[in-house]
């Protein structure tokens, strides 16, 4: 089934998204120019002007704005910075990050604004199948962070029935799932698969819960297949990941149609793919860091923010109707992550994609980077089978690494149990090069 929650917007041609989004990039640029004090600031010392911005093309001559600009921005402006753009009485929703780095960044949002995230969450419950029928369950505590707060405010804007299951054990949450017929769980794919264990340590089937759909935000997981194929087998549901970012929003929309990618809303969201080493925009489809802008968020915007994450955008447009672009795995590494080895940029996700194909169940890997003379290197231990020769399969990964990624990697054995148990493809890489 392919469901649309605005089928005029989703389902518009490159041609005319890029109508919606000059037209919608002029506007917000017009407002914050004047309202906004922090891109006030940042488009005056830049020497760039809204009326600078003819095309989309045009977007270069802005700054790039990155994370720890609206830290300092901040921690100089109490509390709340200067990334606004009405009066404070407007704002209705606070939100933080949860970052791994530095203070969590505080982030408002006007009546207006949230409607939006709204409406960006109901597209991608309604390109995952889900519809006003539906009722969704939350077995989540609604803290300050926004993921499912947003997925909430979608499914009242789809008009499917929310429910909360915050501050509940989670034999509870599953009992309530089957007395309830609920359809759709929101969780993280780790608490996914974490209900599932406690399921089957109680003699419940969730197969038989009438459970159809698994949306995810907060975590990858959706899109990996190993995680993917726990979450189809012990719930007989589909998985849908929802990825988005607190400063930018949720830009991901993921259709029935794929299993191993996401589509970006360019209804929603102006994207921009760029090179991590020159900074320069990548055209069509390749590997790159992800800078986003959104485009119905004015009150609290970011204008070509640097996600820091790394993408691959696909040379393919989808069969679900819409010509939004897809990005291959979704995230699939970090800036900080990539590896250049003899002039060739390669992520660690790339190498664990293809070594995870020759591998059977129970078997692990990992892949460590490291300085050697100077120079970047990648290395790959396998953890096989006590009964499964060697020789053949090394022979068989490198080749495979060699032909995709252009790239020699040494491929070695470790002897069982030595690797850590992850379900994770980042805690798979261990990174000990000299910086
Ligand atoms: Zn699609």
């Amino acid at each position: 089934m392919l469901g649309y929650f605005d089928q005029e917007a989703e389902t518009a041609s490159r041609e005319e998204l890029v109508i919606l989004q000059l037209g919608r990039l002029k506007r917000l640029l017009n407002v914050v120019s004047v309202d906004n004090a922090f891109y006030k600031k940042k488009f005056l010392a830049h020497g760039v002007r809204p009326e600078d911005i003819n095309s989309l093309a045009d977007i270069v001559k802005l700054p790039f704005t990155y994370k720890g600009e609206f830290q300092q921005d901040q921690a100089e402006n109490h509390p709340y910075g200067t990334n606004l753009t009405e009066p404070l009485k407007n704002y209705v929703r606070y939100h933080q990050t949860t970052g791994t780095t530095g203070k969590p960044l505080k982030w408002l949002d006007t009546r207006d604004s949230w409607t939006w995230r709204g409406r960006c969450a109901a597209m991608s419950l309604a390109a995952a199948g889900i519809t006003a029928k539906d009722i969704i369950f939350f077995p989540f505590a609604f803290g300050p962070h926004v993921a499912y707060w947003g997925i909430f405010e979608g499914a009242w804007q789809l008009g499917a029935l929310a429910i909360s299951g915050g501050g509940w054990e989670t034999l509870q949450r599953i009992k309530f799932i089957m007395e309830n017929d609920v359809t759709v769980v929101a969780c993280t794919p780790t608490y996914a698969l974490r209900m599932a264990e406690v399921a089957q340590e109680h003699g419940i089937d969730l197969k038989k819960s009438p459970v159809r759909i698994t949306f995810h935000a907060g975590e990858p997981g959706a899109l990996i297949p190993s995680i993917r194929n726990k979450i189809i087998s012990s719930w007989g549901a589909k998985p849908f990941d929802y990825p988005g970012l607190t400063e930018a929003g949720a830009y991901g929309v993921h259709c029935t149609v794929q299993d191993a990618a996401v589509h970006v809303n360019e209804a929603e969201f102006f994207f921009e793919l760029i090179d991590p080493k020159t900074q320069l925009a990548i055209p069509g489809a390749g590997t790159g860091e992800m800078v986003l802008t959104n485009l119905g968020r004015s009150c609290s915007p970011a204008i070509r923010f640097k996600t820091g994450d790394i993408v691959k955008v696909s040379e393919n447009y989808c069969h679900c109707g819409r010509s939004f672009r897809l990005l291959e795995g979704g995230i699939i590494g970090r800036v900080d992550e990539m590896i250049t080895i003899r002039g060739m940029n390669v992520f660690p996700s790339q190498v664990g994609t293809i070594t995870e194909k020759y591998l059977q169940i129970g078997e692990e890997y990992q892949i460590i980077a490291s300085t050697e003379k100077g120079m970047a290197n990648l290395k790959v231990l396998l953890e096989l089978a006590t009964d499964r020769p060697a020789e053949q399969l090394i022979h068989n990964i490198a080749g495979e690494l060699r032909s995709t990624l252009e790239l020699r990697v040494e491929v070695g054995t470790v002897a069982p149990g030595t690797l850590d148990r992850s379900d994770y493809k980042s805690k798979r890489f261990v990174d000990r090069r000299e910086r």
